[in-house]
């Protein structure tokens, strides 16, 4: 007898990133009615504070049938509260444009040099910290990564290099490549990190041209994703993971504590459960950026640690995130103290 192999399972072709990209839900009205809250469209904010409404369809698609509270929703609608001139709240929250050390280039931390690798995003969260930041002016991917890989070049303390938001997954794979074939060359970078929401809300755009140049990369690669609730991951995301950790990519997740979407101790612990589920390890859970526009989603710091130790009672604790906050000038992300 020949033993005959067991029948591979064929993939379902993906569906064209670039399609499901450009077709994109930018119309509250339109988001509305998909999901029947017309009735909410009255309460709608004129305009959009000069942050548009983007979000993928795939992603509409997890929101809940005619729920105004759906945690993927209140994510994405603009909201009159969006208005509120909070004191303390202000465009630049996080002392970015101090930290810029060459076009598109953020360098906060010992080793590490962040690049704002394109200006937009596959959706647009409201929370947004750099809703306000010149991405026109700032993109490390113009002029051919010219300047941003000089930089890295001259700076042989920078061991790592993150491609950050807006998000880099929304560039092509050809252009990806070219960066990565440069930063490889530079002896003293060690590790390319690539943050992307990309995966959770567009995860067509894992695709076997993106995976197989990042199993490519002589590098070695982490990418953290960007999940805020366990609802966010169904089954496409599971396996955009699957083929990212197939690449040789480390997974990693950072979500952003955001009132009435993830403010609460069971809805942290389903999503590290879902995260671990999908082979991620909850990385940050971070306070909100202090910035303009968002003051309605911030949880104060007493609420934020009572929350971690709540999850401490009943995970183990590689499923518990650090809490942390981003202060302008430190040298690192600032851990909460405990309650
Ligand atoms: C958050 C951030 C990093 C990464 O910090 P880690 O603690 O290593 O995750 C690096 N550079 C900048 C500018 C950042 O804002
Ligand atoms: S940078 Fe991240 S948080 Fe901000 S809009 Fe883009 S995907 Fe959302």
């Amino acid at each position: 007898m020949i033993a005959v192999p067991a029948p591979v399972a064929q993939p379902r072709a993906l569906p064209d990133w670039r399609q499901s990209l450009r077709e994109a839900v930018t119309d509250a009205r339109e988001l509305l009615a998909l999901l029947g809250l017309e009735s909410l469209a009255g309460r709608l904010p004129g305009d959009d504070a000069g942050f548009a409404l983007r979000v993928p369809r795939g992603f509409v698609a997890r929101m809940r049938h005619g729920d105004p509270r759906d945690p993927l929703l209140l994510q994405v609608l603009p909201q009159l509260a969006e208005r509120a001139d909070v004191p303390g709240f202000v465009a630049d929250a996080v002392g970015d444009l101090a930290a810029r050390s060459a076009h598109g280039v953020l360098q906060k931390y010992a080793g590490r040099a962040l690049l704002i690798a394109s200006g937009s995003c596959a959706v647009n969260c409201r929370y947004c910290f750099r809703r306000h930041f010149p991405y026109a002016e700032e993109i490390a991917a113009a002029a051919g990564w010219r300047e941003a890989l000089a930089q890295v070049r001259a700076d042989a303390g920078v061991r790592e290099v993150i491609l950050s938001g807006g998000d880099p997954l929304v560039l092509s794979t050809a252009k990806l490549a070219e960066f990565g074939s440069a930063l490889a060359a530079i002896p003293h970078v060690e590790t390319l990190r690539i943050h992307s929401r990309v995966p959770v809300v567009l995860p067509e755009r894992v695709d076997d041209e993106f995976c197989a140049w990042l199993a490519g990369l002589p590098l070695r690669r982490v990418v953290v994703l960007h999940v805020n609730h366990a609802n966010e991951i169904d089954g496409s995301v599971r396996s955009a993971c699957a083929r990212l950790r197939a690449a040789g990519a480390i997974l990693l997740n950072q979500s952003v504590l955001l009132a009435g979407i993830n403010d609460n101790a069971d809805r942290l612990a389903a999503l590290s459960d879902r995260l671990f589920d999908c082979g991620v390890l909850p990385y940050y859970l971070h306070q909100l950026d202090p910035v303009r526009g968002a003051a309605h989603f911030a949880v104060d710091d007493p609420r934020a640690s009572g929350l971690i130790e709540a999850l401490r009672a009943r995970l183990p604790g590689y499923l518990i995130p650090r809490l942390v906050r981003e202060i302008a000038g430190a040298a690192s992300k600032m851990p909460l103290q405990g309650p």
